[in-house]
């Protein structure tokens, strides 16, 4: 049985603009009064401080997440309230942007016909919540893509338990291929399972590792890298290289 898994947010889906774009639109509906530079550095601490305490995205994390950067803007000048009510139309505001947004990367509908061709199972593995991953996946046209999708909502747990996260998906006899665009830690887990790796590494992320030295440690440790989603494609079904990644 051959099983891939498959990234959604910057594998599948331009999760990068999607986001800069609801967060400013926050900005300039609700918050008057600060600058739009001082409301994107205090929302994107405010998430980066949430993720590295190890929330897992849930609806109470989102939720937590607007509370405390709009408790902040206030402190910094802005001309809202910080009621419970208020923080829920921020986040109302948040995810109508980011529906209205959402978009496949190109190439993403190659990458996933390749991998169709050679693997039995696609499972989709994305960290989010369930109902807003199913809404994207849908607003995307990806909606009969995938034969399963896992979340870390549904599992409790992120991609560096994949066991744990794929759950009735976790097959001991399986050959599992893992494409991603987080070496960590959804690749460097995946090798420690024994699957095979495809990296999807944008070039500013390679210029960002290499300038710290970790371009030679890491695209040897994966099995497959490709700086856009068609050029993987590509290499999965050969016609890069004459190799096919199987
Ligand atoms: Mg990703």
């Amino acid at each position: 049985m051959r099983i891939a898994l498959i990234d959604l947010d910057d594998t599948l889906l331009d999760y990068r603009t999607e986001e800069d774009n609801a967060r400013d639109a926050v900005w300039s509906v609700h918050l008057p009064g600060i600058e739009l530079a001082v409301w994107q550095r205090i929302y994107d601490r405010t998430k980066r401080r949430l993720r590295a305490d190890g929330r897992l995205p849930s609806t109470a994390a989102y939720t937590e997440r607007f509370r405390l950067s709009v408790r902040q803007a206030r402190a910094a000048g802005a001309d809202c309230p910080a009621d419970e009510a208020f923080v829920r139309r921020c986040e109302a505001t948040y995810w109508a942007r980011r529906d209205a947004v959402t978009t496949l990367l190109p190439g993403a509908e190659e990458l996933l016909s390749a991998v169709r061709d050679q693997y039995q199972e696609i499972v989709l593995c994305t960290v989010g919540t369930t109902d807003n991953q199913r809404r994207r996946i849908a607003a995307a046209g990806l909606a009969d893509s995938f034969d399963a999708l896992r979340t870390s909502e549904m599992t409790g747990v992120g991609k560096d338990q994949w066991p744990l996260f794929l759950g009735p998906h976790w097959r001991g006899d399986a050959h599992y291929l893992a494409v991603s665009d987080s070496y960590n830690p959804d690749l460097s887990s995946a090798k420690r399972f024994g699957m095979r790796t495809a990296w999807l590494r944008s070039e500013a992320t390679r210029t960002r590792l290499a300038a710290e030295g970790l371009v030679d440690v890491l695209e040897p440790a994966t099995d497959f890298e490709g700086e856009h989603p068609a050029e993987l494609a590509a290499l999965i079904t050969g016609d890069r290289t004459g190799q096919r990644l199987i």
